[in-house]
């Protein structure tokens, strides 16, 4: 099957065949439909942040079940799947508390005797999360991946795996916002724009969009931000301060920078909860005002994938899909086919997209 992968970085992907091994006991074989693209990719991709190379990028994917290994119970051969990186083992106690972004057995559940893929030359290639959606063929583990029903297209069934659990998830699971509350967002990319629906969904009164491109900012009011700030012509702070006298309940940061972490703590009423969603560099440690965490009780916390419990939550948000409560064509900017996925990951180094969705015929 093709793949296409990362050899080295910086760099680009590059197109190669590869042999991909037979679904063990637990695992799932899917003909992969679509795959999004995310910045965690394209972070690997550009080396901000390293993995072991040579390695098959795409972790928000959606597919049909080809196979099934001889204990698999969770989906059988031609549903229509959508995978999660939260692989989880559902004993160990953070899985039992309902906390699976957590599981301690992660990794050991991503690890198999052989390979999942091989080049020609008999050389192992990695699958970023255990997945590997740049692929035209996924090997998963049975606890990375949820049925959807089929009345969810699957382009945009792929975008629920990481880009809207993430930011619904982290209002439902992680700030649990109650509402009539007022919340800002921090980036109105994929994430950021899952945040502002599920802000909207929670009930949530006010919901402050910030971002520094004005076509993000004018999707966010249509997915239900109330009210927007350019933050490359205003001080965001300041801003958001001047739309919620006080500050605001609630505060997401869904770009992964050291400055806009401040920034999102700053913004916050006494009591509020700032929720980190980005994905900040070691490198970058982060200052903020300590005497405010006791003498106002804010919050800084962060959220790893949106804390989410994706086999119920994934079904959930295919159902406010397609009761049109929750919006997804609107965060496809654009489309590209498997072989131009090169293309498509430039569009999102550019900026100025939300979702960018590879095909694949
Ligand atoms: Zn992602
Ligand atoms: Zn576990």
């Amino acid at each position: 099957m093709k793949a296409a992968i990362l050899n080295a970085a910086p760099g680009r992907l590059e197109f190669e065949e590869l042999d991909i091994d037979v679904a063990g006991p637990r695992e799932v074989r899917i003909r992969t439909a679509a795959v999004g693209l995310c910045h965690t990719d394209l972070h690997y991709v550009d080396a901000l942040w390293r993995t072991e190379l040579p390695e098959v990028l795409g972790h928000e994917a959606s597919g049909i079940v080809e196979s099934v290994g001889s204990d698999v119970t969770a989906v059988a051969p031609g549903d229509h799947v959508v995978t999660c990186m939260t692989a989880f083992c559902g004993r160990c106690r953070y899985c039992i508390a309902g906390r699976l972004t957590l599981c301690s057995n992660h990794s050991r559940l991503r690890s198999r005797p052989q390979p999942a893929l091989t080049t020609k030359a008999g050389r192992a290639v990695g699958r970023m999360g255990g997945i590997g959606g740049f692929a035209e063929q996924m090997l998963v583990h049975e606890n990375s991946v949820v049925r959807v029903d089929d009345s969810v297209p699957l382009d945009r069934a792929s975008l629920l795996g990481c880009a809207t659990i993430t930011g619904v998830g982290a209002v439902w699971h992680s700030a649990r916002i109650e509402p009539g509350s007022s919340v800002a967002v921090i980036g109105c990319g994929g994430v950021g724009l899952s945040v502002i629906q599920g802000a909207r969904l929670a009930g949530a009164a006010r919901i402050i969009a910030i971002d520094v491109d004005q076509r993000s900012i004018d999707q966010a009011l249509r997915v239900g931000a109330t009210a927007s700030v350019n933050a490359a012509e205003i001080e965001p702070v300041d801003a958001v301060r001047a739309l919620c006298p006080g500050g605001v309940d609630y505060s997401f940061e869904a770009i992964g920078r050291r400055v806009t972490v401040e920034q999102a703590f700053s913004m916050l009423a006494p009591g509020g909860v700032a929720t980190v969603l980005g994905m900040v560099p070691d490198d970058e440690p982060l200052r903020i005002t300590a005497s405010e965490l006791f003498f106002q009780e804010k919050r800084l916390q962060g959220s790893l994938l949106g804390s989410n419990q994706f086999p119920t939550d994934i079904p959930r948000l295919a159902e406010l899909y397609v009761q049109g409560r929750l919006e997804l064509d609107e965060m496809i900017s654009l489309r590209v086919p498997f072989d131009e996925i090169n293309t498509g990951i430039a569009a999102l180094r550019e900026g100025g997209v939300n979702r960018v969705v590879v095909e694949f015929a």
